[in-house]
């Protein structure tokens, strides 16, 4: 028997989300249940409860940016007890037994990791609904620790869009004097700029539009670049290690690849679909460069990302929201007129009047 919870879904591409009772298990051995405190809102939610990814599956529960607190385990659980402060990113569970799993990157699992929403549970058949919701149960190789120090709420976003901008950081071994560009200034580029920084990397903004410097510089910048201004983008032909391309949307990486050094790498972490124009293969073999992709991280690699962070104080910028407020929050987003992250303060759906 598990128990009956309350949440917001949404019930189709163009209604807004609205209350949705619905039941979480009861904890299975592995399993760790969870009061959920406050729950980051990324482009994922937005674009899975608008169906623009043609998957939708209504009703759904959207978040996967959870930070909460420990209120049952199941008889096998060591890791937490009761009480503990934990968080939950994207993933929920994936098979456990294939080569990326073994190697820690659950998130590339052969047969698809378990997405904390709009998913099948792997044992039960039952639907995964995500963290819109008071509570949620999930195993306990998918729960993260939550370091002392960090402000809770602030590090919701941490979940998904810090361990995203983490991952190729780390991967590409991004350390002191490293050249790294960050190209999009949103929830995703604003964590890049803060984590590059942190390892002791040379930063600079790449960004379509004027006037985002004094904000770039304060995140941890040392330069911006404006894109479309010749003169500033010949300045950084062929200087950058690394460069992160956050922009959630097709466009042109062209004029980024020129930016790479010998031996650079374009990674893309914002953009899942087709480039247009496509890539010009020329300026890559001219100097070995390299366009990659990566996608959020491994959990022991989400554990080490919040104890860095913990460890330098680094958490989101956010703006905290009541979960009545989402579909403003959605327009916003869209609008890019967030900065960076919104976060929901679960309590607001706690004191919803019982419908
Ligand atoms: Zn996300
Ligand atoms: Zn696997």
């Amino acid at each position: 028997m598990g128990s009956a919870i309350r949440g917001y879904a949404a019930c189709s591409g163009d209604t807004p989300l609205r209350l949705f009772h619905f039941e979480r298990r009861s904890p299975r051995p592995d399993d760790v249940s969870i009061e959920i405190l406050y729950c980051g809102v990324c482009h994922s939610d937005l674009h899975g409860s608008r169906n623009n990814w043609g998957s939708a599956k209504y009703p759904m529960v959207p978040g996967h940016e959870i930070v909460g607190r420990v209120t049952a385990t199941g008889s096998d659980v060591t890791r937490f007890t009761v009480g503990d402060y934990v968080g939950v990113g994207c993933m929920v569970d994936s098979c456990r037994a294939c080569r990326p799993c073994g190697e820690g990157l659950e998130q590339y699992c052969d047969s698809g990791a378990t997405s904390t929403y709009n998913n099948v549970d792997r044992h039960d058949g039952s639907r995964t609904y995500g963290g819109f919701s008071e509570s949620i149960v999930v195993s306990d190789r998918f729960v993260l620790k939550m370091p002392e120090g960090l402000d809770l709420k602030a590090a919701a976003p941490l979940l998904c869009a810090g361990i995203t901008a983490y991952s190729p950081l780390r991967h590409w071994r991004v350390g002191q004097g490293s050249r790294v560009a960050v190209v999009g200034l949103g929830g995703l580029g604003h964590m890049a700029l803060k984590l590059a920084r942190a390892m002791g990397a040379d930063v600079t903004l790449i960004t379509r539009s004027v006037g985002k410097e004094s904000d770039a510089l304060a995140l941890g910048a040392h330069q911006v670049v404006v894109s479309t201004d010749e003169e500033q983008m010949a300045a950084v032909r062929a200087h950058f290690d690394l460069v992160i391309d956050t922009v959630p949307y097709q466009h042109d990486i062209n004029p980024y690849t020129t930016t790479l050094a010998p031996d650079g790498t374009l990674v893309m972490i914002g953009h899942f679909g087709r480039l247009e124009p496509a890539v010009n293969s020329t300026p890559l073999l001219m100097k070995r460069r390299a366009v990659a992709g990566s996608y959020i991280g491994g959990i022991a690699e989400t554990q080490e990302m919040l104890d860095f962070c913990a460890g330098h104080g680094i958490v989101c910028d956010i703006e905290l929201i009541d979960i009545q407020q989402i579909d403003a929050a959605f327009d916003r987003m869209l609008a890019s007129d967030v900065k960076y992250r919104f976060v929901i303060d679960m309590a607001s759906l706690k004191n919803e009047v019982q419908t």
